[in-house]
């Protein structure tokens, strides 16, 4: 159903008002076109620049294993597409592409990675905590980590080796939809995964996929399970078909649901940081995504390395146009800046006290 626009105003100025967004009311955001959704990215905005002023904070992406174990439906890196460019850098390689990131003016350095079985079997995954640890020791810059489900004591390390972040993505929190995305894989466990790694004193970023059969309902679903986690960093994206995967046919969908999710998100979870990935629709669709609410920009990627992106393999690298110079004019003509490593540090630290950054 397409609400109108006083529907949408109304749960604005109560989402706006500290008032609690039921399911339901997600729904109806969820559902928002035309001036509905106006109002509702205008609110968005509005509650970002409560909470953040005109901050965004800028993060380095590095996808240093192409290799995986799993079969995810909808992923071009699943173990047997043929496609997929595969490659693991070395620690070294990793240390220095960091470096090269921290200097360009980001700050945090996400390390991705498929599960692969190198380091997933690798006992004790000494290779990822030494990889870690370098890179914490090396790169200055706070750290991400995107790792898979791994043992509670393997989050505990990466917080032990210096990483603020654990990652894990549910992509949907209905599990028959999970059952056909996450293919052989446990609901439950990737749940436990993100206590888990909360539980170690890591900062969790949960996430959704859309465009990929999901609903309305199932997205609300999704922000309401993230919501009641009160997961630090939420995002949302659009499924993009990649080649060689069942899914490689399905028409791909707008970025409109993608959107409208961030606002929602936004608006349900006002403290938390919501990126605008530039893994989706590039540098082009940056402005769309800072316009619904996000406030981090993630997959800044340095070019020429030869490092991949995760949906978008290869758009705007290579041309650098995944790079701090390039994003930073898109959020000057928003009127929004870049947050330095201080205040970025800032929020890290309220944020593990569980307390609330002043914008
Ligand atoms: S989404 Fe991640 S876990 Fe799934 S196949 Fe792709 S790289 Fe592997």
């Amino acid at each position: 159903m397409i609400h109108a626009a006083n529907d949408v105003r109304d749960l604005c100025r109560r989402a706006l008002a500290g008032g609690l967004l039921e399911e339901a009311d997600l729904v109806t955001l969820l559902s928002a076109r035309g001036d509905a959704a106006e109002v509702l990215f205008a609110a968005a905005r509005e509650v970002r620049a409560r909470r953040f002023g005109a901050v965004v904070f800028l993060y380095g992406f590095v996808y240093f294993s192409t290799y995986c174990r799993n079969e995810c439906a909808f992923c071009f890196y699943r173990v047997d597409n043929d496609e997929s460019p595969r490659y693991r850098k070395s620690l070294d390689e990793v240390v220095s592409i960091c470096r090269d990131l921290a200097g360009s003016g980001v700050v945090l350095l996400d390390l991705t990675m498929g599960e692969d079985p190198v380091i997933h079997d690798d006992p004790g995954y000494a290779g990822l905590l030494e990889l870690v640890a370098a890179v914490c020791d090396g790169g200055g810059l706070p750290v991400m980590v995107s790792p898979g489900v791994v043992p509670d004591e393997v989050l505990a390390g990466l917080r032990a080796c210096g990483a603020d972040w654990y990652a894990l993505y549910q992509e949907t929190h209905s599990p028959e939809l999970y059952e056909r995305l996450r293919t052989g894989q446990s609901f439950a466990a990737r749940i436990a995964a993100r206590r888990a790694a909360r539980r170690a004193g890591l900062l969790v970023e949960d996430g959704i996929l859309t465009g990929i059969g999901d609903t309305e309902a199932d997205r609300a679903r999704s922000i309401a399970a993230m919501r009641e986690a009160a997961w630090e960093q939420v995002r949302v994206m659009t499924f993009v078909p990649q080649v060689g995967t069942p899914l490689a046919d399905v028409r791909p969908a707008a970025d409109e649901a993608e959107l409208l999710a961030i606002a929602a998100m936004r608006l349900a979870m006002p403290r938390s940081l919501i990126p605008a990935s530039l893994d989706v629709d590039g540098i082009r669709g940056l402005e769309r995504r800072l316009n619904a609410g996000a406030n981090v920009v993630t997959s800044i990627v340095p070019p020429i390395v030869g490092l991949a992106g995760v949906s978008q393999a290869e758009l705007d690298i290579d041309e650098g146009r995944r790079t701090v110079a390039e994003v930073l004019p898109h959020l000057a003509r928003l009127g929004l800046r870049s947050g330095t490593v201080t205040e970025y540090r800032a929020w890290l630290a309220a944020a593990h006290e569980g307390v609330e950054v002043p914008a």
